[in-house]
């Protein structure tokens, strides 16, 4: 008899601390997991090191630990795993589904229509490079047609890849990992079988739904929970200048993202200990909004986004 196990896993980038919004995407992907009997995995996507930065990583850890969250097993860096990315590429040039790219930036610019998330590819080295042209970069042959994610909390989402996105890029011409690629790769490998991850990131899951079909791998279920904007609407992020959060506020922060998940804690639940113990006694999918949270000024501690 085998037993269905849940996966799960919370995936930071280490170009900025941790702040509520991620924090938010920590706590739901950790306590669905949890609820579902589940283990949880904890991922460092560090693979673009111009945009990291220093320390970045081992804060969040810590910041991670100090909240009470307990992952299983070591923490995976993706920059230790190019070699799984490479055998994952070197698959889909063998199988027709990679192939190389010699446009600048700047030629795609004057080339290609905006879609969904930047220039939609026009496809210029589909067949093959123009003479004389090395390839820099390596793109997915997207396939026409819709792709649909089932999302567990926003339903149906529907894109049409090659319209919208057009081939999307594995391997960047500056020699690093596409997110794309390395997130389907390390998933796959680490038997992930459940995603809980923000919002913003429901854009990208066509993409990735793509990867999955190309490498012959079954995709995980997905389930994009909201994200919190400031109050002009924009995304918390180290662009709109989202203060870190700290683990010395612990209890109040934890309080404030269970509240914003739509599991607002009683007021006795006064320590960590007993807020991950309501919790994990109380959390539901159903209960949490579809959002986008839009924080006013004040609305959280440590979140003072004047
Ligand atoms: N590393 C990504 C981020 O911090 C998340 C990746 C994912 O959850 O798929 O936005």
């Amino acid at each position: 008899m085998s037993i269905a196990t849940y996966r799960g896993r919370f995936a930071p980038s280490p170009t900025g601390l941790l702040h509520a919004g991620s924090l938010s995407t920590a706590v739901g992907s950790y306590l669905e997991a949890r609820c579902r009997g589940g283990q949880w995995l904890l991922r460092m996507e560090d693979l673009d090191p111009p945009r990291e930065v220093p320390g970045a990583a081992a804060d969040i850890l810590r910041t991670l630990e100090a909240f009470g969250f307990e992952w299983d097993g070591e923490v995976v860096y993706q920059s230790r795993r190019h070699d799984l990315y490479g055998d994952a590429l070197r698959q889909l040039i063998a199988s027709g589904h990679a192939y190389a790219c010699c446009c600048t930036r700047k030629e795609i610019a004057a080339a290609a229509q905006r879609g969904l998330d930047g220039y939609v590819y026009p496809g210029t080295c589909r067949n093959g490079c123009p003479d004389g042209r090395a390839g820099r970069a390596w793109r997915l042959r997207v396939t026409p047609g819709e792709s649909v994610v089932r999302d567990r909390l926003q339903g149906e989402h529907r894109q049409n890849l090659a319209r919208d996105i057009g081939d999307f890029v594995l391997l960047r011409a500056d020699g690093f990992w596409a997110y794309q690629l390395a997130v389907v790769v390390d998933d796959a490998e680490q038997g992930v079988t459940d995603i809980v991850r923000g919002a913003d990131l429901l854009v990208s899951t066509p993409r990735q739904l793509a990867v999955y079909a190309a490498l012959g791998l079954p995709a995980p279920t997905y389930c994009h929970l909201p994200v919190l904007t400031n109050e002009a609407g924009e995304k918390l992020s180290k662009q709109t200048l989202a203060p870190a959060i700290s683990g010395a506020d612990a209890a109040r922060q934890l309080r404030a993202a269970l509240t914003l998940l739509g599991h607002a804690p009683p007021a006795e639940c006064g320590d960590l200990a007993e807020l991950w113990r309501w919790a994990l006694a109380s959390w539901s999918l159903a209960s949490v909004p579809l959002g986008p949270l839009r924080l006013r000024v004040g609305s959280l501690p440590g979140v003072g986004l004047a």
